[in-house]
């Protein structure tokens, strides 16, 4: 079986996600996190914030998930966020047409196209319906904003759930800017849902009508983008990009790619170094990881230089991040629209602050982190999460149930409860047990049998290894905090 279905089977029979309102046949695209998966997801959050939100200094903000229609005049979603939809004149399915024409020449098709090119690509490749190998109706564009009517009154969309954190980061900047005493370069993060009305999405989490964004937009003097002392720390760093017209990723660093102007200065690649190792800290090995430039067409239209991360996985490169520099596209166009002035004074300079945004997907970082943990045992897949991304630290399974066993099981998982993420399990036999939490990837068992009652001690067992030690249960604390700080104890 291959590794993307691997991961939809076992994901469904432990609950890591799962189809939202399964009981009610939604719409395709929406997904469910059960207990361990939220907790994975949380732990990457978390990872997040403390190696990019607070390494660089970023002030990290909560906004709201529904925006007036005139936001997205100004971000241009309302005219140009479309996908070319396309439907079948036999079976009616509807599908994506440059999906379609990708499949049919394995080539790469901008979304940006406009229709008549479309038409033309669909009649020169003869694409027919992948369902009843029905004819084509002609491309139409279809906006994938989710609209929503606010107010008793409203007969009318005049609002709609945010496609892209971003745009709350742009509208709040000079709030933010103004209130938070600090100066240019400025990070302001946020980590929220958006939503896209996706045609047909079929890929599990990699493409969903709802996901979770983790955004960092750097607000920035463009006359100073290379005036960034904290550039020295990561000048010497190895950059894995993936250039234009290049079949290999090379290392660069990030000194070197700015001597070339291959990246636009040191701002630029002091944050492509800090998102690179965001993700070694996710655990993905360097060959598998890689920035890829991305030529004009495929481009979004503000943007003058991008960088897409990619991780290698079953399924092809995967997109994780999309680093754009949007120069001052959005603070501009946010304040022609509303009337209000987002320019900025510096040192008696008045400009348009430029940014430079890294925009992550944590649906897809998760998918992504869980590819890289498969691994199988006697046939049998098995995640192996990393340390820092487990969702269960310890798992605690008395030997049987009865003669104070589960008693005394129970105690040690009252005392670890609050200090790790642990679980308490005594529903059948231990050997089912093993099985099912190495499944899970967690990392330590700790398991209490008759010998504990008399010793006062517990065994305690690496999922990597699969070695057993004795610990005394008052040391049980201190050995596991070891353990999760790198320290051999086995
Ligand atoms: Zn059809």
């Amino acid at each position: 079986m291959d590794k993307f279905l691997r991961i939809q089977e076992l994901a469904d029979q432990r609950g890591l996600f799962f189809p939202s309102a399964e009981i009610h046949s939604p719409p395709s695209g929406f997904w469910d996190f059960g207990h361990l998966g939220a907790v994975s997801r949380r732990k990457i959050i978390d990872l997040w914030r403390k190696e990019v939100v607070r390494k660089t200094d970023s002030l990290e903000i909560e906004g709201c998930l529904i925006l007036p229609k005139k936001n997205f005049e100004a971000s241009g979603h309302l005219k140009g966020f479309v996908d070319p939809l396309i439907q079948c004149k036999k079976c009616h399915k509807i599908f994506r047409a440059d999906k379609l024409i990708e499949e049919k020449t394995k080539k790469s098709i901008p979304e940006a196209l406009d229709i008549s090119e479309f038409n033309k690509l669909v009649k020169k490749f003869e694409i027919r319906c992948p369902e009843c190998k029905g004819g084509f109706s002609s491309v139409k564009k279809f906006n994938m904003m989710i609209g929503v009517s606010i107010g008793p009154l409203s007969k009318e969309l005049n609002a709609y759930l945010r496609p892209e954190t971003c745009q709350n980061i742009f509208t709040a900047f000079q709030k933010i800017y103004k209130t938070s005493r600090v100066s240019l370069p400025l990070g302001i993060s946020q980590v929220g849902r958006a939503f896209r009305n996706e045609i047909s999405p079929r890929q599990g989490l990699i493409r969903t009508r709802e996901f979770t964004q983790l955004e960092t937009e750097v607000f920035f003097n463009p006359k100073k983008i290379n005036d960034l002392p904290e550039f020295d720390k990561y000048k010497n760093m190895k950059l894995r990009l993936k250039l234009l017209g290049k079949e290999k990723t090379e290392p660069f660093t990030p000194e070197r790619a700015v001597k070339k102007k291959i990246i636009s200065g040191k701002l630029i690649g002091y944050y492509l170094a800090i998102t690179q190792q965001f993700f070694e800290k996710c655990g993905f090995p360097p060959k598998d990881i890689r920035f890829r430039e991305l030529e004009d067409k495929a481009k979004a239209f503000y943007s003058k230089e991008t960088w897409d991360f990619e991780v290698k996985t079953s399924v092809g490169w995967l997109e994780l991040v999309a680093c754009n520099y949007r120069t001052d596209f959005d603070l501009s166009s946010h304040s022609k629209v509303s009337g209000t002035d987002l320019s900025v004074v510096e040192n008696d300079e008045k400009f348009i602050p430029h940014v430079f945004e890294l925009s992550m997907g944590l649906d897809r970082i998760f998918y992504a982190v869980l590819e890289n943990s498969l691994t199988e045992r006697k046939g049998k897949p098995v995640l192996k999460f990393p340390r820092n991304l487990t969702p269960l630290d310890v798992i605690i399974l008395p030997l049987v149930r009865k003669d104070g066993i589960g008693k005394k099981a129970r105690e040690i998982h009252e005392m670890l409860k609050t200090k790790f993420e642990t679980k308490y399990d005594e529903k059948q036999s231990i050997g089912k047990r093993y099985v099912i939490y190495d499944q899970l990837g967690v990392p330590l068992a700790i398991t209490i049998d008759y010998d504990s009652l008399k010793k006062q001690d517990a065994t305690l067992r690496d999922r990597d290894s699969m070695k057993q030690i004795r610990v005394k249960i008052k040391d049980l604390e201190t050995k596991i905090s070891d353990f999760f700080e790198g320290k051999k104890i086995f």
